[in-house]
């Protein structure tokens, strides 16, 4: 693979940054996932936008090259020959020496990746996917895509030992989000989702969804609610740049509805693959 080093394209062997970066460290980070179809970016403007909001969240200067992202981002996609998959960008606070303050003059690090995968037909749009509860005990600002990845790390890990495919994580009785994702239910023609906030990632998927499900008559309720309404709820789903639209079938061992993706979430991933397509980029 070819990969992008602040200004560099570079074999991935050769890819290095200072084992005194930030991002290492202290987790001192942001991401982004775009995925691609048909060698085209998929809501890169939406990924853009959060981009930005995190860095000026976390008061984090913008690298030098940041303006040509589009750029850099086609060029990976051509050069590795992806069809379909993602693009992986991480931006960090850049190498200094370790000190909990910021440092004054730190240029950013800007590192960009290609992961070639079957987004479109993944099996698992087909059967649905298996979902545990666990208790979100992450920090206060999920709203910022940061790096610090190791607890839902761990939850995908819990699911696994249990069997199933993800977990849906759930504070003072409430359901959060899934591990990597945004969670849904469906009950009758509404469509529930938690309302943004500081504890959610606001998905750039989730945002498109719910403009489409609105537009196709559905109703939405931006509204938070517990794993025992999820459990009798008609449907169930989650969201995300790399899963779509996801159906997912159980719950706690709980099947959903009739054990099997339901109507609206199959619509749902149908409309955003053919809406992303046409305004892919
Ligand atoms: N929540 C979390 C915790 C995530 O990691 C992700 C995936 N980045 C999402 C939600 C979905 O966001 P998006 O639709 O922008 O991929």
């Amino acid at each position: 693979r070819i990969v992008y080093v602040n200004g560099d394209y570079l074999p991935e062997e050769e890819a290095k940054i200072s084992i005194f970066d930030r991002g290492f460290l202290m987790a001192d980070g942001v991401y982004e996932v775009t995925s691609v179809l048909d060698g085209k970016l998929l809501e890169f403007e939406g990924h853009l936008n959060r981009l930005k909001r995190s860095l000026s969240e976390l008061d984090m200067a913008q690298p030098p090259q940041f303006d040509d992202l589009l750029e850099i981002h086609r060029k990976l996609v051509a050069d590795n020959d992806v069809t379909e998959g993602g693009v992986y960008l991480q931006i960090t606070r850049g190498a200094a020496d370790r000190d909990f303050a910021y440092p004054k003059d730190a240029t950013p690090t800007m590192v960009l990746f290609t992961q070639s995968k079957v987004v479109e037909h993944a099996p698992a749009a087909q059967t649905g996917i298996k979902v545990i509860s666990i208790e979100d005990i992450r920090w206060g600002r999920r709203d910022i895509k940061t790096v610090q990845l190791l607890y839902p790390s761990m939850g995908k890990m819990m699911a696994k030992a249990a069997g199933k495919d993800d977990a849906w994580m759930v504070e003072d009785g409430e359901v959060t989000e899934g591990t990597s994702n945004n969670a849904y239910i469906v009950k009758g023609n509404t469509i529930i989702t938690r309302a943004l906030s500081n504890d959610i990632l606001h998905g750039i998927t989730r945002a498109s969804v719910l403009r489409y499900a609105r537009e196709a008559q559905m109703r939405v309720e931006e509204r938070s609610f517990t794993i025992e309404e999820a459990q009798a709820a008609d449907e169930a789903f989650i969201t995300s740049a790399s899963t779509f639209v996801m159906p997912v079938v159980e719950i706690d061992g709980e099947a959903i509805g009739e054990g099997a993706p339901g109507a609206h979430a199959k619509r749902l991933r149908e409309i955003y693959i053919e809406e992303s397509r046409k305004r892919a980029v």
